[in-house]
């Protein structure tokens, strides 16, 4: 049976030629930049609706029309997305802040906010026929790649660091995957990856090196306004490594734009990166357009050790549109921030969460934000396979 998805093609994120949505793509063949999905928003915007919505399963698939899926078969799906806005008051009270909410995304299938996109990303390429896929990751990635390959029956090939905390590793290898850890950081497993598409014919599902994670971290976007009763914060804060997440918001708040959802306000988007990676920051300071990438990258927060990102240029052009900034925190202060946010929301998050915490503060020390103005802070995973940082 088909789906309600109105996707239309495929356009490239940086110089705008457009391709055939209907077969498996990575990067721009043109320039080697991301792909964006495209829809049909005027179709979309006639069945995409908030009454329409509120019938809906509680999951990110309640988006269908601007996801790309076309056939219910190929949905792909543990439950990821529609988890809670929480309005933490007594962290709000506790830093002076009281309209400080947590989007949640600990509570996602595998623990991490990156089942959204390799919901999508597997369904799609499930869908156009790959029979194997290759992820290189520093752990949520993985985990979450061999959970929905699992789902489906396809064999996954994740590449981590050796140095990945052990849960990583073990969650991987229950799960079925292949797991091979490379002496390096992310890129150099990036480039085992592509070893194996040469050799093997993997399939590619890189963090926007193929159009449909970007699709499935966009719903946050989505889920946020319809949460929030169809308006945005004044800030949005998010621990960057790929930036795939920021990106597609910002994607997520012009398509709702477009179908007449919200209007044109739109939130302060803010990366928050740790000081020993910091290449987002650096290049927004320098009022670069791509960034270079970070030496002797070192940090606690896995998912923010990302030295070079591909949507380097999406993730700045949002940034400066949206008149955001992009702020680093110490290692130090993101454990010690996550005990903050632990003891006063319940929350046990991720070191990469603590740092949306961590920036939150220093910006209101800065008088960057107002005390009165809401601000949404991402906790994109559980502490829990981090658990020995705080032992
Ligand atoms: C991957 C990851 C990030 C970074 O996400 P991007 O969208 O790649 O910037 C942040 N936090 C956690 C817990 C992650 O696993």
């Amino acid at each position: 049976m088909k789906t309600a998805s109105t996707l239309t093609h495929l356009e490239c994120g940086h110089c705008g030629a457009t391709y055939d949505a209907h077969r498996l793509m990575n990067l721009c063949p043109a320039c080697s930049k991301p792909l964006l999905a495209r829809y049909d928003l005027a179709r979309a915007a006639q069945t995409l609706t908030p009454q329409a919505l509120a019938s809906r399963p509680a999951n990110l698939w309640r988006y269908e029309e601007v996801l790309p899926v076309q056939r219910r078969e190929a949905m792909i799906t543990l439950g990821e997305g529609w988890t809670p806005l929480i309005h933490a008051q007594r962290l709000g009270q506790a830093i002076g802040c009281p309209n400080t909410y947590i989007k949640d995304e600990s509570l996602n299938p595998t623990g991490s906010f990156k089942a959204r996109g390799l919901s999508l990303a597997v369904s799609r390429a499930f869908e156009l026929g790959a029979r194997e896929l290759a992820i290189p990751s520093a752990g949520n990635a993985a985990g979450a790649l061999s959970a929905y390959a699992a789902a489906v029956g396809l064999p996954a090939h994740v590449f981590m660091p050796r140095d990945v905390p052990t849960p990583f590793q073990v969650e991987c290898r229950t799960l079925g995957a292949s797991v091979t850890l490379v002496d390096g950081l992310i890129t150099d497993c990036g480039a085992r990856v592509r070893e194996g598409v040469e050799a093997h014919g993997w399939f590619d599902v890189s963090t926007l090196k193929e159009p449909y994670r970007l699709e499935g971290k966009k719903t946050m976007g989505y889920e946020l306004a319809e949460q929030m009763g169809w308006t945005l914060p004044d800030v949005v804060i998010y621990p960057t490594g790929g930036g795939t997440g920021l990106v597609g918001m910002w994607k997520a708040f012009d398509e709702m734009e477009q179908m007449g959802l919200i209007g044109s306000k739109r939130p302060r988007m803010v990366t928050v990166q740790s000081s020993g990676c910091a290449p987002m920051v650096r290049a927004f300071q320098q009022g670069a357009e791509f960034a270079e990438p970070w030496q002797g990258a070192h940090t606690v927060a896995d998912g923010l050790r990302v030295p070079a990102a591909v949507g380097d240029f999406l993730i700045l052009r949002a940034l400066r549109e949206s008149h955001g900034t992009a702020v680093a925190v110490t290692d130090d202060e993101m454990l010690a921030y996550a005990r903050q946010m632990g003891r006063h929301t319940g929350i046990f998050p991720a070191p990469e969460g603590a740092a949306c915490l961590a920036a939150q503060v220093q910006l209101l020390e800065q008088g960057w934000i107002q005390p009165d103005e809401t601000v949404v802070l991402f906790n994109t995973g559980s502490g829990l396979k981090y658990a020995h940082l705080w032992a």
